[in-house]
């Protein structure tokens, strides 16, 4: 072979090895790509889980979050706060913050954390929408944006007025037999001692305010063992009329003491309800204590038990006074009482002890009465 064919076929020789090579680089690079794509694929897929995800917390969440932008923009609000702000359909997405607050107080605390680049916040009272809620502006760490969260603690506070209230209610009732407690024991302590008869009168005076002290201490405890859930229900089926007797013989010395007439009718057919005997009981006694203690001399009381479409249903009627329709919403809240010089000796708790053992039960416990016909009062239990 000459020397230009040995030359030819060198070069094809290298120009095949460098196809060869190239074909080869090219190989790689597709793989490096292809897997560069599946790697920004996998990114991809996580972030959009991601953002579904905290987009699902977010809808969810009761707080209400907007997102600012710098220009003072919303760009997200989840659905907590369109509600609490009145656009649950068209949303508050694109409205400047002002518009989507519309409140100074609250723009004010966002406005303050984009001056100062520092969280901010503030509590705020919105009568018209009747809501108090607690504002936090976080400043976003970059730019100008903000996230901007709204909690609604109207619930609590209510909570908390309901225990200060509480509070109140049951100082001012323990005031007054305190008060005639004190007096009579300067009354003695001042001479009355010295004369008998006086002084046997403000002693029987004495127990008698002592005595109203100690049930109202009685009642609240039991309200707020009720209240608590730690006053535990130990049901067992029981005869109807059973709990009725049992608050009859109790309070039977009352009865006579107060010159009235009782009758109990219990049928015999009634089915067994599952009841805790003792809390029934107390909530037959205070509705017949009532009975008893607001119907006057020669009057009559009536209890009986029925059963109501799968429901046993206790009613104490009286010959007593009766209710003012303005008072028979309210005679079952704590502390209420509608004539103070009449009811002087109870607690006005009562009927709430009577409608929290009723609920305790799944039932129920209401008032029929007009002044000067007397009084029904129906407590009312599943089967
Ligand atoms: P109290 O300890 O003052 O009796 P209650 O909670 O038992 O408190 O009753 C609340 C108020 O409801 C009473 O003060 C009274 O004004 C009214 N009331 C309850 N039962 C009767 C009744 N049988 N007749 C007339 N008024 C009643």
């Amino acid at each position: 072979m000459d020397w230009l064919t040995f030359l030819l076929a060198a070069c094809l020789a290298f120009l095949g090895w460098y196809a060869l090579r190239l074909r080869q680089r090219l190989a790689q690079q597709q793989a490096t790509v292809q897997r560069t794509e599946r790697e920004w694929q996998a990114r991809l897929e996580t972030l959009s889980l991601e953002r579904a995800r905290l987009a699902a917390v977010l809808s969810r969440m009761t707080d209400a979050v907007l997102v600012a932008d710098e220009a003072g923009r919303v760009t997200y609000a989840n659905r907590a706060a369109n509600e609490l702000f009145g656009e649950p359909a068209s949303g508050l997405a694109g409205r400047s913050v002002s518009a989507a607050l519309r409140h100074h107080q609250l723009i004010q605390v966002w406005q303050r954390s984009r001056e100062t680049g520092r969280p901010q916040q503030d509590t705020v009272d919105l009568p018209r929408r009747r809501r108090f809620v607690q504002i936090t502006a976080l400043p976003d760490a970059g730019g100008e944006g903000a996230l901007i969260l709204v909690q609604d603690l109207t619930r609590l506070r209510r909570l908390e007025q309901v225990r200060s209230q509480f509070v109140s209610d049951f100082s001012h009732e323990l005031r007054t037999p305190l008060a005639s407690i004190k007096a009579l024991a300067e009354t003695l302590a001042e001479g009355a001692l010295e004369d008998v008869a006086a002084a046997r009168r403000f002693l029987e005076h004495l127990v008698r305010e002592v005595d109203a002290v100690d049930r109202m201490t009685q009642d609240l405890l039991m309200l707020a063992r009720l209240e608590s859930g730690r006053e535990r229900l130990q049901r067992r089926p029981l005869s109807p009329c059973e709990p009725l007797r049992a608050a009859t013989a109790r309070l039977l010395p009352q009865v006579t003491r107060g010159g009235l007439q009782l009758d109990v009718r219990c049928p015999a057919n009634l089915p067994l309800v599952s009841v805790d005997a003792d809390s029934l009981t107390r909530a037959l006694m205070n509705l017949l204590h009532n009975a008893i203690k607001f119907t006057p001399p020669g009057g009559r009381v009536t209890l009986s038990v029925s059963l109501v479409a799968n429901r046993i249903r206790w009613q104490v009627r009286d010959t007593g006074p009766g209710i003012l329709p303005d008072d028979l919403p309210h005679i079952f809240e704590r502390f209420y009482k509608v004539d103070r010089a009449r009811s002087g000796s109870g607690s006005g708790l009562g009927l709430s002890i009577v409608r929290h053992i009723a609920e305790s039960h799944g039932g129920r416990v209401w008032a029929e009465s007009a002044p000067g016909q007397g009084s029904v009062f129906y407590l009312e239990v599943p089967l």
